[in-house]
């Protein structure tokens, strides 16, 4: 059973805070492993057959296979960047403040009296502002990298943290900075968050007015699913559900449970497919690979339900090539 917990108004209204009016969809998860990312991707594709400039930013940034399943490779890399501090001892007195509001609890004053970084550190400069006597400059430091690549009506975001760092917080809010900026010029945009519902995730579904959770009908799929539709009741998200592996035999009874306690539908029921799973390992979205397929079919009703829901009807008259 799920726990409500009520956040403050002003959170909320920030969370749905966009400078662009395109409305922002998540694709997300409670669990690892249940298709979301193929749902995304083929969701994606269809809404560009359908002529929508759609763009989908790949937030699963610790596994950011998008562009596999897409078939498109990493283009226009930026290099993402944290200001770390560094200290001079020749002004710092040795007041410890900033060893005190490092919420990383990363400075540590030595023996020598000097403040030295151990650890890591997500630039959040707070040691620079604390500082009486500006003995901190920020150095720039790379995390990790963005990339965008176009094919079409679609454009992909995404984004990759450094081998062995632990910031990906970081290339979230990057990748994502870097597609809402351009938020005006698309029809719809999709997200692709990580599985679970830690702050990576919530930070990927800021901006989306509505999301659909993948799941699927197995013990930990519909426990997994309580989780997610609780963290999008908590920030107010209008979600549906989308059950993969509907075949399984198993939890279909608390599935359907589970998003009517949420007020969400069920709206679409994927079965094992040969062709989808066809589609994934050539790296070709299923409405391209085998437009005539059931699954091919099930993703453009789904981009039309999408469409006819969510884009204004101006968006909905647009378009674009193909
Ligand atoms: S920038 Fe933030 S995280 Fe990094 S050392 Fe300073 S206070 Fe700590
Ligand atoms: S806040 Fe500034 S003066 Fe105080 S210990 Fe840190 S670097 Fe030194």
């Amino acid at each position: 059973m799920s726990v409500k917990t009520e956040l403050h108004p002003e959170i909320i209204r920030d969370f749905h805070n966009n400078a662009f009016s395109t409305p922002v969809i998540g694709i997300t998860g409670g669990k690892g492993g249940v298709g979301k990312t193929t749902v995304a991707v083929n969701l994606t594709a269809a809404l560009a057959a359908r002529g929508k400039k759609t763009a989908l930013i790949d937030a699963d940034v610790d596994a950011p296979n998008g562009g596999i399943l897409l078939g498109m490779s990493l283009e226009n890399a930026l290099d993402v960047t944290v200001n770390e501090p560094i200290f001079d001892s020749e002004k710092c007195t040795d007041c410890q403040k900033c060893v005190k509001a490092c919420g990383m609890n990363s400075l540590f004053r030595s023996k020598e009296k000097t403040i030295t970084l151990l650890g890591e550190c997500n630039g959040c400069e707070v040691c620079f502002l604390v500082c009486p006597v500006d003995a901190i400059t920020q150095g720039p430091r790379s995390v990790g990298t963005t990339y965008k690549n176009e094919r079409g009506n679609l454009t992909l975001y995404t984004g990759a943290l450094h081998p062995g760092l632990a910031e990906s917080a970081l290339i979230v809010n990057a990748v994502k900075e870097r597609a809402f900026a351009e938020g005006d010029s698309f029809d719809v945009i999709l997200v692709d968050t990580s599985p679970g519902t830690h702050c990576n995730v919530i930070g990927a579904l800021k901006g989306a007015a509505y999301a659909l959770a993948v799941t699927e009908p197995t013990p930990l799929g519909a426990h997994d699913l309580d989780l997610i539709l609780s963290l999008l009741d908590m920030f107010a998200v209008k979600k549906d559900v989308v059950v993969n592996r509907a075949d399984l035999p198993g939890r279909q009874a608390a599935i359907r449970e589970t998003t009517a306690a949420h007020d969400g539908e069920i709206v679409t029921e994927l079965d094992l497919d040969e062709e989808l799973l066809a589609s994934y390992l050539e790296g070709i979205p299923v409405v391209d690979f085998r437009p005539d397929s059931q699954a091919s079919t099930t993703f453009m009703n789904m981009a039309d339900n999408l469409i006819a829901e969510y884009l204004s009807p101006e968006q909905q008259r647009t378009e674009g090539q193909s």
